[in-house]
């Protein structure tokens, strides 16, 4: 058996491909060992190794590989006296199973024939095709359409400390390997699960000591599964100031920010390790940025999960706020938005900023809608662009940056036309319109080049527009001319030997071919023995059929072979002049791209607040809070979908900076509370807010405690969790912060809740003094009014018509008087049986004023007494079942007896 094979892997038969093993013995086979030798240099990775047509996996990758991706596993050969575990995907449609093992968690290093294996024959029968691994595919370095979400950032970040720098503060660093965005922070460990709740890290790269740090692998827990632990040296500070500074080529850092110590060492670790991943390309890296302390309103995970800023508590995308605020139509310009909802600012200047653009396009609609079909012809650009860096590119990434950059005039345009008679474009407008460049030359370029229909990868050739090249065309034109000989040709052996019925045909192991039957064949055989002259040549006799050859065929192949073999490697050589072509201009490019996300952003949340009337907010350095005529975003939504309208609430603190909110169950508390919370969000991202008017001083921390469930993974409970929630809302909660507090107090015994509720309320006015809303149903609470000059009562209205509750949604001064518990009960569909009884011990639970000793209560109601027997009542539908014999009725006196009882309950009732 041959230890290579020539043949692509998929056109043999497998017990004929080469083997990695010799036989049964231990004796390891020069290739056995280069499999080792690749894995031994991976093993955190699954180890693709390619064999012709296919990506094999062996020994335990492939245990895991065909478990995660349900494919057969089989065997290959043995070593060490041990059988061979294997599993393989063909390379053609191996994107399919990566993403599903990398969405599994695994990295996979793709181990690349890097010879024809024509080479290695010739350096002899036992020598090894060479091959190497060209890229670490991990979750954070992920450049495919197909393994990433359009209209996510995948940020790859680092984690870095540095002793005795800045406080103790640990620096955070993260990019997007497939857009080159490229950012830093400084992070005080107690805030580190915050900031990474607003990034979500794809992977995270972290020093192997942290395992050994309790207190960081608790802020740690939820991204357990996207951590890759290196070592220490790595995070070596000043190796990674000098790596950044020749990388960016300037003489120091300062230029792009002050980083700290911590900052720079994370930002080095991240750019060593795209370099290791990718095999020493690097892609195209925007220089780091630095996240100021403060500039982000700050969101903490539970905040983030309560609103549902971008996944609802089913984990669902449809129904949060993102994927009802997404109006873009470009997916950089949804990367964009999906940034600004997790990282809301904090400088009002900045805010106006973003909300003077989303104003320049609410004005007017015409041009706004023609500016929207144009940037929904601009493909991605980022992404197209850091694949070609990479060098990962093929024909129809050159194809988006064409495409995305012909749109560029068209874009200016309709930007111009919408500044026609209106003010001049605000700020942000004017500089993304000079970042969107001129690229005339470059798009006349690719337009000339490319041709209409395009390969996936450059190697499938015929890319090349005709006319572009002329060399390139005269090569094509002698592949065509010689195919249309071959058709020549076989008219002519057709009629020279008699037998019509033959054909000239082509695979890929014997080229081209003449075939004919076999009878034809053997007599054509016979015929020509012996003779000198003879034409055709016998290749191969198969169970039906012959094939022959001759020497002009051979010679035609030749020439046809050799002219598309030029013809490719002239594609080739042209396909990198455009690449470089390309990657030459990717700052140009990569700004442009960033101005067409502006542009889509803010027409996008222009076009969002004219659909559904959202109006500018005021945002100012003060500490007001007027919402007048507020909406939830998302319910709004969802009540028109069903015909029904949202009443409108205003919330306006200055009648007292906490508002206590009391009122029944189903009233729209939580909905009321949620919504001022996103109006805020949604306000300091830079976007109108549903509301008829909104006026917010900047909050630099948003909190938010409503509904909890339990954290299952941390061994916490319902109670635990809300106490843990309430704990970091009291200990960081600063005078600018702005809190939703649903129900505190809720998961305990009925005084212990209300004691909490009462201490934490009292808190929030004395200590923290933010602005906040507090419901509850702990009308109790209500009196603190008396004392707490901040704090303001107030409730949710309800009408009560002919014995029935109705809930007005409607936010009014006061306290309420009841919950209506039951009320919703019975709409709920409890028993009958168990509403009367529930308001049978309701007033006498109210009749003895306060809530009475439970003894008191368990001598007045039966129910409450411990174990009290059962009521001796039977129903006469419990009777008649009781009767009952099933097994002695026919069907048809079932159906019979069914119909009684229903008949016995309706009388009953
Ligand atoms: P509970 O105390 O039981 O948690 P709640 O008072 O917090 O109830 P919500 O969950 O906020 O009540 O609202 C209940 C339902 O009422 C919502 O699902 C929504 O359909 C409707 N609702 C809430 N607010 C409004 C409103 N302003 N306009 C119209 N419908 C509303």
């Amino acid at each position: 058996m041959p230890d290579e094979t020539v043949e692509p892997a998929a056109l043999v038969p497998a017990s004929a491909r080469e083997t990695i093993v010799s036989g049964g013995d231990a004796t390891t086979t020069p290739m056995m060992a280069q499999f080792l030798a690749t894995k031994a240099a991976h093993p955190d990775a699954l180890v693709f190794y390619r064999m012709g047509d296919f990506y094999e996996l062996f020994f335990d990758d492939a245990v895991k590989a065909s478990r995660a991706l349900d494919i057969a596993l089989t065997k290959r050969g043995k070593h060490a006296g041990q059988d061979i575990a294997m599993c393989g995907v063909p390379v053609h449609s191996h994107e399919g199973y990566l993403a599903r093992l990398i969405r599994s968690g695994f990295k996979v290093a793709i181990c690349e024939q890097m010879e024809d294996p024509a080479e290695a024959k010739k350096r002899g029968a036992k020598s090894v095709v060479k091959r190497d691994v060209v890229r670490l595919i991990t979750p954070g370095t992920l450049t495919e359409d197909s393994l990433l979400d359009a209209r996510a950032h995948n940020y790859l970040a680092a984690l870095a400390q540095v002793r005795g720098d800045g406080a103790g503060l640990l620096g955070l660093a993260w990019l997007d390997v497939s857009t080159g965005d490229f950012q830093t922070q400084s992070v005080a460990p107690r805030d580190l699960a915050m900031a990474l709740a607003r990034l979500s890290p794809g992977e995270l790269l972290v020093p192997e000591r942290v395992f050994e740090d309790s207190a960081m692998m608790e802020s740690l827990e939820s991204y357990k599964s996207v951590l890759s632990p290196l070592p220490m040296p790595r995070f070596d500070s000043d190796n990674a100031r000098k790596r950044l500074e020749t990388l960016f080529a300037v003489g120091t850092l300062d230029a792009f920010g002050m980083f700290s110590r911590a900052e720079v060492a994370a930002a080095g670790v991240l750019v060593d390790y795209v370099e290791l991943t990718q095999k020493g390309k690097l892609p195209r890296l925007l220089p780091p940025s630095r996240l100021a302390q403060g500039a982000a309103l700050e969101i903490d995970a539970a905040t983030r999960r309560n609103l549902e800023l971008t996944h609802t508590m089913n984990g669902e995308k449809r129904g949060s706020l993102l994927h009802t605020m997404d109006r873009t139509v470009t997916g950089a310009g949804a990367r964009l938005l999906s940034s600004h909802v997790a990282a809301p600012l904090t400088d009002p200047s900045a805010i106006n900023g973003r909300l003077d653009a989303v104003a320049f396009f609410v004005n007017a609609a015409p041009a706004r809608d023609m500016l929207r079909e144009h940037l929904s012809a601009a493909p991605d650009l980022e992404r197209a662009l850091s694949r070609l860096t990479l060098g990962r590119g093929g024909p129809r990434d050159l194809a988006a940056v064409r495409d995305g950059l012909t749109q560029v005039p068209r874009l200016r345009a309709a930007v111009m036309e919408l500044a026609q008679g209106l003010l001049p474009p605000p700020a942000i407008v004017q500089e993304a319109l000079s970042r969107l460049g001129h690229h005339d030359a470059l798009v006349t370029r690719l337009t000339r080049a490319l041709s209409p229909d395009l390969p996936m990868l450059a190697r499938d050739g015929g890319f090349i527009a005709s006319g572009y090249d002329a060399t390139l065309d005269e090569l094509k034109a002698l592949r065509d001319e010689s195919r249309k000989l071959i058709a020549g040709l076989q008219a002519k052996y057709a009629d020279s030997s008699g037998i019509g019925i033959l054909k000239i045909k082509h695979n890929n192991v014997i080229g081209y071919h003449i075939e004919m039957p076999a009878k034809q064949g053997e007599k054509l055989v016979d015929d020509m023995r012996g003779r000198q002259d003879a034409t055709f040549i016998h290749r191969q006799t198969m169970a039906n059929a012959m094939r022959f050859t001759t020497v002009e065929l051979s010679e035609l192949e030749d020439r046809i072979r050799s002219a598309a073999d030029k013809a490719l490697a002239l594609e080739l050589t042209l396909f990198n002049d455009l690449v470089i072509e390309v990657t030459a201009r990717s700052i140009e490019i990569g700004t442009a791209a960033h101005a067409i996300a502006t542009l889509d952003l803010a027409s996008a949340l222009a076009t969002l607040a004219v659909e559904w009337e959202y109006v500018r907010p005021v945002v100012d350095d003060s500490t007001a809070f007027a919402i007048v005529g507020g909406r939830h975003p998302v319910v709004e939504r969802a009540l028109k979908a069903k015909a029904a309208s949202f009443v409108p609430n205003t919330c306006n603190l200055e009648t007292g900076r906490l508002w206590l909110i009391t009122g029944p169950n189903m009233a729209g508390k939580s909905t009321f509370l949620r919504q001022n919370a996103l109006i805020t969000l949604m306000a300091q991202m830079g976007a109108f807010v549903p509301a008829t008017s909104a006026h917010i001083g900047v909050v630099d921390r948003l909190f938010s405690r409503v509904g909890a469930a339990d954290d299952l993974a941390r061994g916490r409970s319902t109670f635990m969790v809300e106490m843990v929630e309430t704990a970091a809302i009291l200990n960081q909660a600063t005078a600018r912060s702005f809190v939703i507090l649903d129900e505190i107090g809720r998961g305990t015994a009925t005084f212990d809740g209300l004691s909490i509720a009462w201490a934490t309320l009292e808190n929030l006015h004395d200590v923290n003094k933010c602005r906040a809303l507090f419901a509850t149903h702990y009308h109790e609470l209500t009196a603190l009014a008396a004392r707490l000059k901040e704090l303001a009562p107030h409730t949710m209205r309800v009408k009560e018509w002919e014995g029935d509750v109705i809930f007005l949604h409607e936010v009014a001064a006061g306290a309420a008087d009841r919950s209506y518990g039951i009320h919703v009960g019975r709409l709920a569909g409890l028993p009958p049986a168990v509403i009367a009884r529930a308001e049978q011990v309701l007033s006498l639970l109210e009749k003895g004023e306060q809530v009475g000793t439970a003894a008191k209560l368990a001598n007045d109601l039966p129910l409450f007494a411990a174990r009290a027997p059962k009521p001796a009542t039977v129903s006469p539908v419990e009777t008649a079942l009781k009767d009952l014999s099933p097994d002695t009725l026919t069907p048809r006196e079932a159906l019979d007896t069914l119909y009684r009882l229903k008949d016995l309950l309706a009388g009953a009732k």
